[in-house]
């Protein structure tokens, strides 16, 4: 049988580009999900290869993971960076951007990376000075060849996950969930993340669902700015954990890990060697012992009883099917 080259054409009802391969002999039609473009990304002279991607709910223990992954030879984190940071705003605006067109999306999100994960005398953690002749600054600096690996740790992340995931083909993916009230209190406790609810910047006129404030319908929307702040810290741990959810449906359970952050305590062992078969990356448990405090429970003693029962109105269904209620 003789495949020509595909036409491409929009599926009407997912709106998904589907390749349509024709055998001019019977004229049957297969209709195949269209593939990528092959792409071979290098970075610091090393092809990337499975990149480790840790996502999460703000406040869930994401920065404890990429904690414990930073501190692995060979494996390199990267910063946040403004290409990143606008690549990820961009699909958590408008998550039908990575479905309307993936192509584009894809790569969009390995520009970013390929520039996040860049190793030069002026972002290298462990290049001792930044002062550099200009002609040095952007090359890679000395400790960029013994990078092997991958990977990026934000919560912000989690709105893109589907996009990462193909951007990225062998991307694996290390989500951590934890207590919506835990999450709660360190949300209210917390500046950066309370900036997100100040009126100028929450926009609720982006499409819905929107993941980023865990707003799903009209009438969430339209109620919204009545909420407390504890109520509105909730929907976003929330809409996190739905997301989260959703991830085991849509990867291959080879690409995809997930941990409690409750089971990490007194766990480390179990943790690292679940981290390291996973990723490949020989994670120290010493390095998933957490110093944080107020930790597990504290959210008894941090949260109002007002606050107590906002959060329950908002995300009792979601406490109660991860069993913390
Ligand atoms: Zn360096």
């Amino acid at each position: 049988m003789t495949l020509v080259t595909p036409r491409v054409r929009r599926c009407a009802r997912s709106g998904i580009r589907r390749g349509v391969y024709e055998t001019p002999a019977k004229g049957a039609k297969i209709d195949l999900p269209m593939k990528q473009q092959p792409y071979i990304l290098v970075v610091n002279g090393t092809k990337v290869r499975r990149p480790v991607f840790v996502l999460g709910a703000p406040h869930s223990g994401v920065n404890l993971i990429a904690q414990a992954l930073r501190r692995t030879p060979g494996f390199h984190l990267g910063s946040i960076t403004p290409g990143v940071l606008n690549a990820v705003y961009a699909i958590a605006r408008r998550p039908s951007l990575a479905e309307e067109n993936a192509s584009g999306t894809a790569t969009l999100l390995r520009d970013a990376f390929a520039e996040a994960w860049q190793l030069t005398p002026l972002t290298c953690p462990r290049c001792p000075t930044k002062r550099v002749p200009a002609r040095k600054a952007a090359e890679p600096c000395r400790h960029a060849r013994e990078v092997t690996r991958f990977g990026d740790a934000s919560p912000d992340l989690l709105y893109c996950a589907k996009a990462l995931s193909t951007a990225f083909e062998d991307a694996v993916f290390v989500q951590i969930i934890r207590d919506g009230r835990d999450v709660t209190a360190d949300m209210l406790s917390d500046d950066h993340s309370l900036t997100w609810f100040r009126p100028s910047l929450a926009n609720l006129d982006h499409e819905l669902p929107n993941p980023f404030f865990g707003i799903e319908t009209e009438s969430e929307r339209a109620d919204y700015q009545g909420l407390s702040t504890a109520a509105k810290c909730a929907m976003r741990w929330r809409g996190a954990v739905r997301l989260s959810a959703q991830l085991h449906g849509v990867l291959d359970p080879r690409q995809l890990m997930t941990l409690r952050y409750e089971d990490l305590a007194g766990g480390e062992v179990e943790a690292a060697e679940r981290l390291r078969e996973f990723t490949g990356t020989r994670v120290s448990a010493k390095d998933l012992v957490r110093s944080k405090s107020p930790d597990i429970g504290s959210w008894r003693s941090r949260l109002t009883t007002e606050q107590c029962s906002d959060v329950k109105s908002v995300a009792r269904v979601e406490l109660s099917r991860l069993g913390y209620l």
